[in-house]
């Protein structure tokens, strides 16, 4: 297949690097010409501009920050829209909203094909192609681009969850959780331990009780016991991530006021650690306004 990929990030880079390695023939382009060194020493060729990437393509890939940098990409004066042959189609794997997706499909009418894809998995699930991915559009489209997903994706997690953008609500209620997990771990383990409990013993009481969950059990880790906030994904993205999710449940008038409130915690985090801190430094906010930073021994060998 002839591939367009647009936006080389922590993610792109390594996600157009398996698309290239199953045999696609690919295109790149980033507004950072230096991210796409290792695609390009692998074999893939360079695209000036957006419009660029698209010419001749039957699918163009993007990977970007959120929906202002998806409008330029595809609207922008030299955007993909203009650049993409009849019967092309545009994957929007970014973390994003319907509204773009809706526009170029109101421009484009039948001559391009839009679906949205976007991805769990973080650097980890992008450099190994094992990421999840959650599918918005019509089906037959679904199924002609899913060997293309599986360059990338974990067969087995590439699920076509509903018409266009519900691959989108998918993602940021995934994250909207996950993130609320990371806000209120922290609470519960630094209240513990502050309480007087053992740090280890509290992590696994909490893990063999109904209290438990897959961030308990895994992603947590990296802070308790390395100290590492994992800035594989910025804060400026989480706090991006929780706007949208917050602007959804307004929406869709649904009440949301924990939502609200991890927006809130998460921006303070931003505000205090810097746009490209890691998206675990909320739990840092009370490890510095209680002074106890909650470790665990180092796993033994
Ligand atoms: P990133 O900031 O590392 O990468 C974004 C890339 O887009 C950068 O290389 C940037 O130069 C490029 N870009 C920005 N504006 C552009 C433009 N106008 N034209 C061309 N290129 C442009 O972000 P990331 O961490 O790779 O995340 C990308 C998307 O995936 C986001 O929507 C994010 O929410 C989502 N996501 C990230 C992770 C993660 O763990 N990092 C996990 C799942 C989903």
């Amino acid at each position: 297949m002839k591939v367009g990929f647009i936006g080389l990030g922590h993610m792109g880079a390594p996600m157009s690097g398996n698309v290239l390695a199953a045999g696609h023939d690919l295109v790149v382009h980033d507004v950072r010409p230096d991210a796409a060194e290792g695609v390009l020493a692998a074999g893939a060729t360079w695209a000036d501009s957006a419009r660029e990437a698209g010419v001749d393509r039957d699918v163009v890939i993007t990977m970007l920050p959120g929906p202002g940098q998806v409008e330029e990409v595809l609207l922008g004066p030299i955007g993909l829209l203009a650049g993409l042959p009849t019967g092309a189609v545009w994957i929007d794997m970014s973390t994003s909203v319907p509204a773009v997706a809706d526009k170029v499909r109101a421009l484009a009418g039948s001559r391009v094909t839009v679906l949205d894809a976007p991805v769990v998995g973080g650097v980890t699930g992008a450099t190994g192609g094992t990421l999840q991915i959650f599918v918005g559009g019509a089906t037959g489209d679904y199924l002609r681009v899913r060997p293309l997903l599986e360059a990338m994706g974990d067969p087995e997690r590439i699920l076509h969850v509903g018409p266009h953008g519900a691959g989108y609500t998918v993602k940021l209620m995934i994250n909207l959780l996950w993130f609320a997990y990371v806000t209120i771990t922290a609470e519960a383990l630094t209240v513990g331990v502050r309480a007087g409990v053992d740090a280890a013993t509290l992590h696994r009481s909490l893990l063999a009780s109904a209290a438990t969950s897959h961030f308990l059990e895994r992603d947590v880790l990296s802070v308790l016991e390395r100290g590492d906030f994992d800035d594989s994904f910025a804060l400026a993205l989480a706090c991006k991530d929780l706007g949208l999710a917050v602007d959804l449940a307004r929406q869709t008038g649904v009440p949301a006021e924990m939502s609200a409130m991890v927006e809130q915690i998460y921006r303070r985090a931003r505000a205090q650690y810097g746009d490209q801190g890691g998206q675990l430094l909320p739990m840092k906010l009370l490890e510095d306004l209680t002074g106890t930073p909650v470790r665990l021994p180092a796993p033994q060998e």
